[in-house]
């Protein structure tokens, strides 16, 4: 985008009246509140829903298959950015992108809500994968274009919407998964999803000004017809050998998920051969791309265990562990409300932290080993009481609590950090695609996770546990070596 056209949106944004900050900030907090209310209300049931049996409401889907469905679901929704952010940039702007992204999320948690049989969950997948790929990295986007280049509140207005993020997320497992039903669990993430769009709606015009509008690399109109044109094509192709490799039996599910899992990591890879060779991009940028590849390794590896906090972890909570304790009855799925409770306590500490720490504070890529640190104890920890007391007696739900509440730790020192990095280390080429970038390391966390979580048994509990959370701290170490080696790299971007 011109910075002429950028000043014109800044202008044209209430610069006061939320906190401080432009008026925009309140819809674009709301409407992500919201957004992620829903995600984590119905993420933090969907595995239940999934292996519990028929006759207790779900679906009867084999334990090891659901995790790696849960993996995949998690790491399509983060590549389908790709999709959305294109679009937005090349087609109908931001903020139509987040409008028909909300409309496919909302009715991609009715088609959950209405009890129904496998192919429902399906078609809710989809609905949701391409709504959150359409919403998600392009709400944030928004935020940037809300204030102008120099203003010093920007990182600051990240922080509010990170919160808003983690409050949406943290209440819903608490109210979805209290419900006692799950097609009613799915019907309040409807809910929690349509509000977000009539708040969205209702006040984006007044709040958002010019913010969204424009979209940034409109193509030309015989660009339009080759591309869309490719892209008929493309889907034609796909159905027919879909529809061709499926009733023969060669395309099962289990090769499904193989093949995003093999996605997840080449899409990554072809991002980083593009923005590598473009000749867009200068020479300075060029280091900066090889040295945003071993932070992209170290999100990978932090996400995949973050990750399994909806997976490994909520399974643990609902075979493993006490849930009566102190007198309370726990639902699995409170579970799922720890790491973004702990966010929101955190976060404004780490804040603080690193404002009083000033030049002292460690560099990106030390931050990111540290990171892999907690997130490897996090693992750790979980499998000592395994180790102390064997798979036959239930758990005390504290250890579960203290490996969530590490994983944060981890998980600060990370997102937060890492986001505002790919911003930094990205070409300029490539600036508005640095949202599902940062993204794509979800994405390929979770794709390889949808065949790690297989390995996953009482039985091998503990080395698995350990063997995750041992990778992650060798890899941590590795990475805290190479950062001074990373920080050259990184051409004064600190
Ligand atoms: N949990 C954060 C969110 O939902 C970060 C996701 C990520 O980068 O994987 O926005
Ligand atoms: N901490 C995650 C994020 O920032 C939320 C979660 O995992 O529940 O949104």
């Amino acid at each position: 985008m011109s910075n002429l056209n950028r000043q014109k949106i800044v202008d044209s944004v209430p610069q006061k009246g939320f906190v401080g900050h432009p008026k925009g900030l309140f819809t674009l907090f709301f409407t992500e509140f919201w957004e992620r209310f829903s995600y984590y209300g119905m993420r933090a049931i969907l595995v239940f829903y999934m292996y519990y049996s028929v006759s207790k409401g779900g679906l009867g889907i084999d334990k090891t298959l659901a995790l790696s469905i849960m993996s995949i679901y998690g790491s399509l929704v983060y590549m389908s950015g790709v999709i959305g952010g294109w679009l937005a940039d090349r087609v109908f702007g931001t903020s139509k992108a987040v409008f028909y992204g909300g409309i496919l999320i909302m009715f991609g948690h009715i088609a959950l809500a209405i009890p129904g049989s496998v192919s429902m969950f399906f078609v809710s997948m989809v609905l949701i994968v391409l709504g959150t790929g359409l919403l998600k990295p392009n709400v944030s986007t928004v935020v940037g274009e809300l204030y102008s280049e120099k203003d010093e509140r920007r990182d600051a207005g990240f922080t509010i919407f990170y919160m808003g993020i983690n409050m949406g997320a943290f209440l819903s497992p608490l109210i979805v998964g209290s419900v006692g039903n799950f097609h009613l669990g799915f019907g309040i993430a409807a809910v929690g999803m349509f509000l977000g769009l009539i708040m969205f709606i209702l006040t984006k015009k007044k709040n958002l000004g010019l913010a969204g509008t424009m979209v940034s690399n409109p193509m030309s109109p015989s660009e339009k017809k080759k591309v869309f044109t490719y892209i008929g094509l493309g889907v034609v192709v796909l159905a027919v050998i879909f529809s061709i490799l499926i009733p023969k039996g060669i395309l099962t599910f289990a090769g499904f998920i193989n093949l995003v899992t093999i996605l997840g990591v080449l899409i990554p890879t072809m991002y980083f051969i593009v923005m590598y060779r473009s000749p867009k991009t200068t020479a300075v940028e060029r280091s900066r791309v090889i040295a945003y590849i071993p932070l992209f390794i170290a999100s990978v590896m932090f996400w995949a265990i973050q990750e399994q906090g909806s997976t490994i972890l909520a399974s643990y909570a609902d075979t493993r562990t006490q849930l009566n304790f102190a007198g309370i009855k726990i639902q699995p799925a409170w579970f799922q409300s720890l790491n973004p409770l702990f966010i929101i306590t955190l976060a404004p500490l780490f804040a603080w932290i690193w404002v009083k720490m000033g030049d002292r504070q460690p560099t990106i890529p030390q931050k990111f080993s540290l990171s892999l640190l907690f997130s490897g104890v996090s693992f750790l920890v979980i499998l000592l009481p395994s180790y102390l007391g064997g798979t036959d007696s239930l758990v005390n739900p504290l250890w579960l609590v203290l490996s969530y509440l590490i994983c944060v730790i981890g998980e600060l020192l990370l997102s937060p950090v890492g986001l505002s990095a790919t911003t930094k280390l990205a070409p300029a080429a490539f600036s508005a695609q640095t949202m599902s970038l940062w993204f794509l390391s979800s994405a390929a966390a979770q794709a390889l996770n949808a065949q790690v979580v297989k390995f996953y048994s009482e039985d091998t509990e503990m080395a698995y546990f350990g063997i995750i959370g041992g990778a992650s701290i060798l890899l941590g170490i590795i990475l805290l070596m190479l950062s001074p080696k990373i920080q050259k790299f990184m051409h004064g971007v600190k």
